[in-house]
């Protein structure tokens, strides 16, 4: 056995009990958390990106990470430890320095990819700005878009895959090198600025292939015995030729993958009928990873048909979520695979890389113990997915699997989690239809005599600018470092600043700028009933940059109003229209860890509920125009398409819930966070809001080019007229042009002129001169009509 074994960083077991166990239990992790237990990397890459710290720095940083992270799967047992899904930024961006396609902008000269050009391809730089992100399929990572064209010339650039195999041989762990499949990798591409639309990306197929040939080369000459290929575009809606490219690419592969154990992941979904035939009868593949927990069909497709003499790795532990795996009913879905394709051939594994999970819940101790029993995060699920494989073959945890069914059992029986008024109220919603009585050309009559704006009115998305003086006083009040008397005057002094300045900007429709809330769901979510808090639970979302989403675990209930006595004050300071400013139950449910014990509709309509409630104490308090953002409503679109109807069903229809029941005259408006709408828009018109505010600022085209064929849309429309994200000042004759563009396509009574999205981000300094030229361009247009 090799003797790296013996190092001194790691407590290997006995060399004879560590054969017999390994063995014993087939166990696997798809993949794992990079940013560390307490985001360790995220800062250090943060200090290395302001100067403030050296490349050897981070790197030491990255490497201490990795081991931790082997040595912890090591010594909870884990048979195929993962290797290489460790990334400085994105496992789709080393893939492309691993294939040299660097493009040409960011002036690489070959050689090895160092930091420079791997930053400067994710961050951009001084002279040339970063290559685009996207949603790694429907989870909340991004990851950076291959571009590619004929021309790219492929060579192996990066070595980092067999650099992190070695480096965990090194100390002593043996694992499997994690690549991004070949196919999947094209398929997740987009074709280069200037290369024909007609250009196929699987064209590039043949291309790719050497260089992954002399990666696989060089891990097995570096002693790999198995490897893993992410393939998971097979669960997405391909057509033949795409996947006759799995066959292709797989068949080339086969003479270097020979002497190889070959997995090939999939996750996030099941594998579509067709999809599963073409992986099942990939020859040189050994083994298939299949997603149990989304992949609802997956069970049926195994029972169906599965090679003999190949390994099924069962992803039976949830890795995009963070509740306690229910251990014995995994077990017996184990059980009844075991009988399927054998006990020797079934590894117990991840749904998907935990990467999509929060670290470790040992670092939440003021976590609610209860509530923390219900949990598992990476760290805990690695042991999980462990005591899985060991009770398989035989050695199972009796103490461990107890404890577990307490938990489960506790989990169920809750007061904390039941709340059968609640119950009662979201299960009496179902099949019904909730829709304002009257039209909306009819509504927008009616609040436009109360309102009595001018055409093309300007308004803003809701936040202002946050100082770190008001960061400061919230965290403090939090802390209760800050008297609530002083806390309370503090925001008052801010919404009176902001209410200010929008008058002097002469702003139609005012908002308080939103200074008591540190975040939009977490806000909502720290005063309803049935949410609980991490102090560490983040997960990574694009580069260093985390979030930290709310823990849904119980029924959702409203205990009192949330955001009337602010919004209320704000209205008293001025006599325009101050907007009610809420979180939509879908954004709120797309942005939590959400129950896997009912289904997300009855987890919507809940939180549907809790803001209607509280849009009717908004009405009641004399708030005339209500705000009720669902920035995260597209976000939430199932991967393939058979799915989208009954989502998009009941999420528009939640939405319509918290508003059905508001007077004509009160005018309900909702924002939205992307630029694609227009394969949606027909459930975007049915949400049924008065005015609805888009981000548009990177694509009018895109989203005139709805309207322009025609479809009918008669409510108010306010597609952003500046880029939020850029400190940029737009000025007002560039304003004006674009919306001069909106006129052409749209009414001008149903326009409305706005930034993107919220000002939060940006300072003062920006925000003044920006909202001023907008105003300016209003006015100067509305002398046209
Ligand atoms: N009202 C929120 C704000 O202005 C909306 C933010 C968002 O859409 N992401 O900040
Ligand atoms: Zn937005």
């Amino acid at each position: 056995f090799p003797s790296s074994l013996t190092t001194s960083n790691f407590n290997s077991p006995p060399f004879l009990l560590r054969y017999f166990s390994v063995r014993a239990m087939a166990s696997h992790v798809v993949g794992y958390p990079r940013m560390g237990p307490k985001r360790e990397l995220k800062f250090a890459l943060e200090s290395f990106w302001d100067g403030k710290s050296s490349a050897e720095d981070l790197q030491n940083v990255a490497a201490d990470l990795r081991s931790s992270i082997w040595k912890q799967m090591s010594d909870a047992g884990i048979k195929f430890i993962p290797s290489n899904t460790f990334s400085y930024y994105d496992q789709v961006l080393d893939t492309t320095a691993m294939l040299g396609a660097v493009p040409p902008r960011y002036g690489w000269n070959g050689g090895e990819i160092g930091f420079d050009v791997y930053f400067s391809m994710a961050r951009g730089n001084a002279s040339v700005p970063a290559m685009e992100m996207t949603k790694w399929f429907d989870t909340n990572y991004h990851y950076i878009v291959p571009e590619l064209g004929p021309e790219v010339n492929f060579s192996y650039a990066s070595h980092k895959a067999v650099i992190e195999y070695k480096e965990a041989k090194a100390l002593g762990v043996d694992t499997v090198p994690v690549l991004v499949g070949p196919v999947s990798y094209l398929l997740l591409s987009k074709p280069a600025k200037g290369v024909e639309k007609s250009f196929s990306l699987l064209s590039l197929i043949d291309k790719i292939l050497p260089i992954y040939q002399e990666v696989v080369a060089e891990l097995k000459a570096a002693g790999a015995t198995w490897i893993q290929f992410d393939e998971p575009k097979l669960v997405m809606d391909l057509g033949v030729h795409e996947l006759q490219a799995f066959t292709h690419a797989y068949s080339a592969l086969e003479a270097s993958l020979s002497g190889l154990n070959v997995l090939i992941e999939t996750y996030f979904a099941d594998v579509p009928v067709e999809a599963y035939k073409t992986l099942i009868s990939l020859k040189s593949v050994t083994g298939f990873g299949f997603d149990l927990v989304r992949g609802t069909k997956t069970l049926d497709l195994i029972k169906g048909g599965f090679p003999s003499g190949k390994y099924l790795f069962a992803g039976v532990v949830d890795g995009r979520n963070i509740w306690a795996n229910d251990l014995a009913s995994s077990l017996s879905v184990l059980h009844a695979l075991e009988g399927i394709v054998g006990k020797d051939k079934l590894v117990v594994s991840t749904s998907c890389s935990l990467l999509h999970t929060a670290v470790d819940l040992v670092n939440e101790p003021k976590l609610d113990k209860e509530i923390k029993s219900w949990l598992a995060f990476a760290a805990q699920k690695v042991v999980e997915v462990n005591a899985l494989a060991k009770a398989l073959s035989g050695q199972k945890d009796g103490e461990f699997f107890s404890a577990n069914a307490a938990a489960q059992a506790s989990r169920k029986s809750s007061p904390r989690v039941t709340n059968e008024a609640v119950q009662q109220a979201a299960a009496a919603l179902k099949g019904s239809d909730h829709r304002r009585a009257t039209n909306v050309s009819d509504r927008l009559d009616a609040q436009q005599k109360k309102l009595n704006l001018p055409i093309l009115p300007t308004t803003t998305i809701g936040s202002f600018p946050q100082t770190l003086e008001l960061r400061r006083v919230r965290r403090e009040y939090k802390a209760k470092k800050v008297s609530e008397e002083d806390y309370v005057e503090a925001i008052k002094k801010e919404i009176n600043k902001v209410v200010k300045l929008q008058e002097e900007l002469d702003i139609d429709v005012l908002v308080h700028g939103e200074p008591e809330r540190n975040d939009m769901v977490e806000y909502f979510g720290e005063q309803l009933s049935g949410f609980a808090f991490t102090a560490n639970g983040w997960v990574q979302s694009y580069g260093s940059r985390c979030v930290k989403p709310p823990i849904i675990y119980g029924d959702v209930s409203r205990p009192k109003a949330m955001t009337v006595f602010w919004s209320s004050l704000a209205q008293s300071m001025t006599k325009r229209p101050m907007k009610g400013m809420l979180t939509g139950p879908v954004t709120i449910l797309n942005w939590s860890f959400v129950r896997n014990d009912q289904p997300r509709f009855e987890t919507c309509y809940q939180i549907a509920l809790a803001i209607k409630d509280e849009v009717e104490d908004l009405e009641k308090a004399g708030i005339t125009v209500i705000q009720i953002d669902e920035a995260a409503l597209r976000e939430g679109l199932p991967l393939r398409k058979s799915e989208h109807a009954f989502y998009l069903n009941w999420a528009v229809h939640s939405f319509r819930i918290t508003n059905c029941g508001v007077e004509d005259s009160t005018q309900i408006h909702t924002h939205m966070c992307y630029s694609n709408f227009n394969d949606i828009i027909h459930s975007i018109i049915d949400m049924d809001a008065d005015v609805i505010t888009i981000e548009n600022s990177r694509s009018d085209e895109k989203l005139l080019s709805v309207f322009r064929e025609g479809v009918k849309y008669g409510a108010g429309i306010g597609p952003g007229v500046y880029d939020i994200h850029s400190p940029r000042i737009p000025s007002e004759e560039e304003i004006a042009d674009r919306v001069e563009k909106m006129l052409a396509v749209l009414e001008s009574n149903i326009l409305w002129v706005n930034p993107d999205c919220g000002l939060k981000t940006r300072k003062y300094a920006e925000v003044k001169p920006a909202l001023s030229n907008m105003v300016a361009a209003a006015k100067r247009l509305r002398t046209k009509f």
